[in-house]
Parts: structure tokens; C-alpha cells; sequence
């Protein structure tokens, strides 16, 4: 079976894991500064805090914006509940942007959602692409939280992401960059690092110097271990997933029916997902071609298989405003991600590739 996505840990790993379970400190310690160093290296943003996971960044940085209820914060729906989730927890109202074709937040639409009481915008660098963010012009009072969590190593204009306002990453094990469970939190705002850090610790500045009701949400060693020499080869990783990408564009292009993602100037893509689009024209239905796929050994993904507006328990949430989003809900129909994760090798391309082929009458 080809999987969708394969953690793999070399050799460096495990020394890494095991000379932090006999070092006996296995809490947050020295490691999850290490992570934290590198990752503030590859994001290029000053202060990092990682955290227990995507999600818990998320929520820590809407509760670090300090919104009172009736906040809008703007939104994609073609996203992971997570998004959603940490927005209606941090007690603010929902409101939509339509996705554009690549799955991301069409940025022409943002002014027109905009209205007196929006705090913030989260942009959600879906599959790895970032979305561009150029001709929107935030005025100061709308806060930028990116989520991150499938972005790692994504560009624009030779940008990392994460250095807008306030990154979410995510290290969940199907992730380019995966602790098992884990996040973080990237910015260049000192008082939001340092607010974040004490959030994280129970509110305290200082060993019992509580300031604020907080948190546990600390990182252990044994997790940052995992993560360091993933980081110190992301490099390498989000290389092997272009160029398995790459293939996968070229010769998968051309197919009635099936439409290939592309690349987009000046954003530099971390290729977490491939995700092709199944139309009516294709011989097969989506969910046809998924089975078809699964039979020959080779593992597909719908993410995501509806806009989260479709769901009651959002649509009908006090705090969710419900619009149109006839662009997430066709993606929704017709998107499938085929494997392009690192731990690939040719030969699996081509099968890959093949099997598309034979499935959709290529
Ligand atoms: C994975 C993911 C998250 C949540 O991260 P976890 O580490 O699983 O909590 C949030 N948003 C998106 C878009 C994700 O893909």
C-alpha cells in the first residue's frame, strides 16, 4: 500500500529520542528551546513558542487578542475544523470568505466580508500553499493569525509564512514536520511571545509569579527530539516532496477530466498535499476513482469533503455567520489528494501515475 502520508525517522532520530529519555528530562526543557531556535531560523520571525498542538496554537493566539464577544473574525470554510474550533472557543463570531481555485481564501473578496466589528483574519495556507496575501491592505486594527499548520517552509516573495502577525504550525504526525502531536506559535511581536509564554505556563512570568489565569500547554524534550533533526532536514523534506510534485504535475497533466494543481508565481509551495480535481468530465466520480486507487494499493485523501458551513453543528452555532461558498462547496466535491510525501521513491510514482491513468482512460 501507498500510503497518503508515512512518518519516517532515521537513525538521528532515535539517537536523539533515547538521549533524552536517559538524560531523565523528559518535560520542556533544553530540547524544546532547540526546536524553537530552529524554527525561528526557517521562519525567519524572532520569537517562537512551541506548544501541544496545531489546534492549542491557534487558540492561543486568538486568546492573546484579547476579543470581547460579537468580534468577527474572518475566515476560509474549506479548512480543517480546527480553525473554526479555536475561533467559536476564543468566544468570537465566524464570518466566511469564499476559496479561490487553488482551495485558498480568495483575497478579492476579503474587503467586501470586512464590516466595523472584524478583529481579525485567519488565512489558512491550505495543502502547503501560502496564500498571497500582496494586494489586501489590512489596516492596523485587523489582526493577521495565519494557520500554518500545513505550511512549513511555504514562501511568498521569498517570505517564509508565519511572519505576518501571529503563525500556527502544527507537528500532528501526518505533517511535512511531525512530534507526534505538537505546534507552535511564530511572531515578531515580543509582548505577544512573551503573553504566550506565560498563557502556556499556568500564568506565571516567573515560578509562581502568577499574572493571569493560564495554561499547560507546554512541549515536552522527548517531542522536540523528535522534531529537531526533521527541522534541520526540512530542507531536503519539502525538496523530495517537489520533486515528487513536480512529476506528478507533468505527467498527470493533459487527462480529461482530471485537473492538476499548478505552480503560482512567486509563492514557493511545502507541497503537504497533491491535490487534483475529479470534474464531470472525468470518467470516473471522484469517490470512484478513490476506491479504484485504494484497490491498487495506493492510498487517496478528501480533505476536505465539505465546507464547514454544511455542517449543523457550525451552521446553527450562535457564533458562526453563515454566506455562500459555492466555490468551497464544488472543491469539496471534487478534490482528491494523491501521496507525494518524502518517504516516496520513483518507482512509487510512477504507479502512482499509472493507476490514475488506467482509472480515468489516459
Ligand atoms: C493539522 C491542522 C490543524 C491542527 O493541528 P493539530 O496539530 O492537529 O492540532 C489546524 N489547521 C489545519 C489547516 C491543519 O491542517
Amino acid at each position: 500500500m501507498i500510503e497518503i502520508s508515512k512518518p519516517t525517522f532515521d537513525e538521528e532520530v532515535e539517537n536523539e529520542v533515547l538521549a533524552v529519555i536517559r538524560s531523565g528530562q523528559i518535560a520542556q526543557g533544553p530540547k524544546v528551546e532547540q526546536l524553537e531556535s530552529l524554527l525561528s531560523a526557517i521562519t525567519g520571525c524572532s520569537h517562537v513558542v512551541a506548544v501541544t498542538s496545531g489546534t492549542v496554537a491557534l487558540e492561543l493566539a486568538l486568546a492573546l487578542l484579547d476579543l470581547k464577544p460579537g468580534d468577527e473574525i474572518l475566515t476560509s470554510p474549506f479548512t480543517f475544523g480546527a480553525t473554526l474550533n479555536a475561533i467559536i472557543h476564543a468566544g468570537a463570531t465566524a464570518t466566511f470568505v469564499d476559496v479561490d481555485q487553488d482551495g485558498l481564501m480568495n483575497v478579492d473578496l476579503i474587503d467586501e466580508r470586512i464590516t466595523g466589528r472584524t478583529r481579525a483574519l485567519i488565512p489558512v495556507h491550505l495543502y502547503g500553499l501560502p496564500v498571497d496575501l500582496g494586494h489586501f491592505k489590512t489596516d492596523a486594527s485587523i489582526f493577521i493569525v495565519e494557520d500554518a499548520a500545513q505550511a512549513l517552509g511555504a514562501e511568498v516573495n521569498g517570505k517564509s509564512v508565519g511572519g505576518l502577525g501571529l503563525g500556527c504550525f502544527s507537528f500532528y504526525a501526518t505533517k511535512n514536520v511531525t512530534t507526534g502531536e505538537g505546534g507552535a506559535i511564530t511572531t515578531n511581536d515580543r509582548v505577544l511571545a512573551e503573553n504566550a509564554r506565560i498563557l502556556r505556563n499556568q500564568g506565571m512570568r516567573a515560578r509562581y509569579e502568577y499574572v493571569v489565569p493560564g495554561h499547560n500547554l507546554r512541549m515536552t524534550d522527548l517531542q522536540a527530539a523528535l522534531g529537531i533533526p526533521q527541522l534541520k532536514r526540512l530542507t531536503a523534506i519539502n525538496h523530495a516532496r517537489t520533486r515528487n510534485a513536480t512529476r506528478l504535475m507533468t505527467e498527470l497533466s493533459g487527462i480529461p477530466g482530471l485537473k492538476v494543481p499548478a505552480p503560482r508565481a512567486h509563492r514557493t509551495h511545502a507541497w503537504h498535499q497533491f491535490t487534483v480535481k475529479v470534474t464531470a468530465e472525468a470518467r470516473l466520480t471522484r469517490d470512484d476513482l478513490q476506491s479504484q486507487l485504494a484497490a491498487q494499493g495506493i492510498r487517496s485523501g478528501i480533505y476536505y469533503p465539505k465546507a464547514l458551513t454544511d455542517y449543523p453543528c457550525f451552521s446553527e452555532h450562535p457564533q458562526v455567520r453563515v454566506t455562500d461558498v459555492p466555490n468551497s462547496r464544488l472543491l469539496a466535491s471534487e478534490v482528491l489528494s494523491l501521496p507525494v510525501h518524502h518517504g516516496l521513491h520513483d518507482a512509487d510514482i510512477d504507479r502512482i501515475v499509472k493507476e490514475v491513468r488506467d482509472a480515468l482512460g489516459a
